[in-house]
């Protein structure tokens, strides 16, 4: 039983309304360090009772046991009540992201620096559009954004702001790189004038195994999926550079108009990093804007060890980095960053209420003008939280460990006769399968291990496709993963392989 109690905030019709108040806003400091004590302990009594990475509940169950509670009750309960029942209900049932066997996605463990953090955001809850609704964290976010573009290697030309994750920064890198190309070539403002009538020719040059949100961009651009053109990678899934010129080639022969190149550095599945540099060499020589989506590479700037592999990402136009992933932030957390700054005139807007011209003339930042957002957490409180807790040394040591980890857990499955490994990993990710006898029963198999795995609780792993056919992924994020914990996890996927295979022969 917790031993916190909050008093009792349920007030009579029209009585007691100030203390009620008081009991449920961040207007009293007390009720909120008491509100907060309840959720680590709700926190603190789950997390010892979890000794696996998910429970192994179904959806059903789940349903049922969520459905038993009303959502909108007609009278107040107490908060140390609804905790205790979050608790069972939600957080035991919650996948264990700190869990050193939940190595499915790039889903990590959040620092606890970046929690505490979160209960600064949330209570002061400024808002990044204006400068009236967040001055310090305004200037904060500035100064974590100049910071972020000098690890990349922009100078004071640069800017950014931070996004929700990934696809938001994807997507303003194919909406300013679509503006800018339509300014220059044709001397038209989409913001304007809406899509000038040549835009069914535009096209964006992506590798095979770029994330989907570049295509989901374009959808949402006007320019459609036909404007992606998937260029062919090499045999560690890296984009092939000759392959993109015959494509530039055969698209100029076509009268089609190649605009951008959407590179990555460290694709989802593989962890592969495009050839930058030539990259930059080939958007500058046919006058393409480049993008480059390190969402989940874009950490390796804190690696000593690692930075090389980014080598030319300064080349490009736009970059799209993610902080809840190599990170470690709590979800959301992104950015967004610009080489040129002078692009963001692209989309500004005014709003008489928000940030008017006014503001700009006085030099007061209004960082609306630069989001596709408009009310806007401040998310770069955490990060910088977390970059002051852990330094530079922390960060490197956190993601070289896992990196390393990686490259071992490589080895152990190459050297596996029942497995097969689809790569050699370039950061975080290893994809491989297990190899039954019977070659016609290799998705099916594979894709019920991944599930039984699930359903037992005993690691949460992913699964993805490579040419059709189905392979399994670890993405190792904890730096408390051990080797012992791979090694385990392999043994269970054999031996439900061999279940598998053993149930489909009898
Ligand atoms: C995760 C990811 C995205 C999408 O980012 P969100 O933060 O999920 O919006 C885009 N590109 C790559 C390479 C990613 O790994």
């Amino acid at each position: 039983m917790l031993e916190i109690k909050p008093k009792t905030p349920i007030p009579e019709a029209g009585k007691n309304f100030d203390t009620w108040f008081l009991a449920n806003t961040a207007a009293s400091w007390e009720a909120y360090q008491q509100a907060i004590s309840l959720t680590a302990a709700v926190l603190g009594e789950c997390n010892t009772r979890q000794s696996q990475p998910y429970s192994g509940a179904s959806p059903l169950e789940l349903a049922a046991s969520l459905a038993a509670i009303e959502v909108c009750p007609p009278r107040a309960k107490l908060l140390e009540d609804i905790l205790n029942k979050v608790g069972e209900t939600v957080v035991r049932h919650s996948v264990a992201v700190s869990h050193p066997r939940c190595i499915a996605h790039l889903h990590c463990p959040p620092l606890i620096p970046a929690l505490a953090a979160e209960m600064l955001i949330a209570a002061t809850n400024q808002s990044l559009d204006s400068w009236d609704q967040s001055p310090a964290a305004t200037v904060l976010e500035m100064q974590v954004i100049q910071w972020l573009c000098g690890e990349f290697g922009y100078d004071a030309g640069a800017d950014g702001v931070f996004t929700s994750g990934g696809t938001q920064s994807n997507f303003m890198g194919m909406l300013l790189g679509r503006d800018a190309y339509v300014k220059s070539r044709f001397n038209w403002s989409v913001q304007q004038q809406g899509l000038p009538p040549e835009a069914h020719r535009f096209r964006i040059l992506c590798s095979e195994v770029g994330h989907f949100t570049i295509r989901q961009a374009c959808a949402h651009l006007g320019l459609g999926e036909q404007a992606v053109v998937k260029v062919k990678t090499d045999k560690n899934y890296r984009l092939s550079t000759s392959a993109l010129v015959v494509e530039l080639e055969k698209l100029h022969e076509q009268d089609l108009l190649p605009m951008a190149i959407a590179a990555t550095a460290g694709t989802t599945d593989f962890g592969s990093i495009d050839p930058l540099a030539e990259l930059g060499e080939i958007a500058q020589k046919w006058g393409l804007w480049l993008h480059i989506d390190a969402a989940f590479g874009g950490a390796l700037v804190m690696s000593d060890r690692h930075r090389h592999q980014l080598a030319g990402i300064a080349h490009a136009d736009s970059i799209a980095v993610d902080f809840h992933k190599l990170f470690y932030q709590p979800i959301s957390c992104g950015a967004f960053l610009l080489k040129d700054k002078t692009n963001l005139d692209l989309i500004k807007l005014h709003a008489d209420y928000l940030n008017p011209e006014t503001n700009e003339a006085q030099g007061i930042p209004d960082l609306v003008t630069k989001s596709v957002q408009t009310t806007r957490r401040f998310d770069a409180l955490k990060m910088w939280i977390s970059l002051q807790a852990l330094g530079r040394e922390g960060f490197s040591q956190i993601i070289d460990t896992t990196i390393e980890l990686a490259a071992a857990t490589a080895q152990l499955i190459a050297a596996d006769a029942l497995l097969e490994l689809a790569h050699e990993p370039a950061i975080n990710a290893v994809v491989f399968r297990y190899l039954p006898s019977k070659v016609a029963a290799r998705d099916s198999i594979n894709s019920q291990i991944r599930a039984q795995l699930l359903q037992q609780g005993a690691a949460v792993i992913a699964q993805t496709r490579i040419n059709g056919e189905t392979y399994l992924k670890f993405t190792l994020l904890n730096p408390r993963t051990t080797l012992t914990d791979i090694t385990d996890i392999l043994t269970t996927i054999k031996q439900l392989g061999r279940e598998l295979e053993g149930q489909l022969i009898a």
